[in-house]
């Protein structure tokens, strides 16, 4: 199963990703993920990607494709769940290139639809664990222990790209880049769309139904 997971910062591309490594067994590739540990880890990517995401902006296609390519390329037999990437149609055209070259053909390209007010919401209050990267939320998903991550005990942190400051842009690259990826994807007969602003479980349930593996 080849999958692409689509949806502005804070649809629940994370969560719901998480949920379909459980059931398919697949790789889950976050460029977003891909940066923040190259950041950590003070690669030369890392350096180069750095100033990017601190104020939301895109990180140039040619870094992004260079990274993604290796990880598709080394992945063997195993299927995957792309969270992040493509984010323009650049990468999308490269993408299709490199996926032909290692025989593995997208399944689906689920689009979650959620709106702006939730959005906002859910990425002010999400907490993410600084180590699995487990995802909560101060409100409606709060772990069992204030600032501690239920899975691993590791310290939970506020993403700086979830600082209101840098929200804003990160949803407007979104709708200029990343929405037009829609007609993309609806011209290869590969998507579909689903209401992200609903229960977890309901709308794994229908991710499931629309893979064809409910
Ligand atoms: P995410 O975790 O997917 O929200 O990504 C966090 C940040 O990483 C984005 O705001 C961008 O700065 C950068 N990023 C992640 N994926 C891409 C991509 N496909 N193209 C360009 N920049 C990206």
């Amino acid at each position: 199963m080849n999958l692409i997971i689509f949806g502005a910062p804070g649809a629940g591309k994370g969560t719901q990703s998480a949920k379909l490594v459980d059931q398919y067994g697949i790789k889950h590739i976050s460029s977003g993920d891909l940066f923040r540990n190259a950041i950590s880890n003070k690669t030369e990517l890392g350096l180069r990607a750095k100033g990017f995401l601190d104020r939301g902006d895109l990180v140039p296609d040619d870094i992004t494709i260079g990274m993604v390519k290796e990880v598709l390329q080394g992945l063997g037999s195993q299927g995957f769940i792309l969270d992040g990437f493509p984010r323009t149609v650049k990468q999308a055209e490269a993408l299709q290139i490199v996926l032909e070259s290692v025989s593995k053909p997208i399944d689906l390209a689920l689009f979650l639809i959620v709106d702006h007010k939730v959005l906002l919401s859910r990425l002010v209050g999400r907490r993410v664990c600084s180590k699995c990267g487990a995802v909560y939320h101060i409100d409606s998903k709060p772990p069992k222990v204030s600032g501690v991550c239920d899975l691993c005990g590791s310290p939970l942190v506020h993403r700086p790209d979830d600082q209101e400051s840098v929200i804003a842009n990160r949803l407007e690259k979104y709708q200029e880049f990343t929405a037009p990826l829609r007609s993309y994807y609806d011209n290869l007969n590969l998507s579909v769309e689903v209401r992200g602003d609903r229960e977890e479980k309901l709308v794994f349930e229908e991710i499931l139904r629309l893979s064809g593996k409910d």
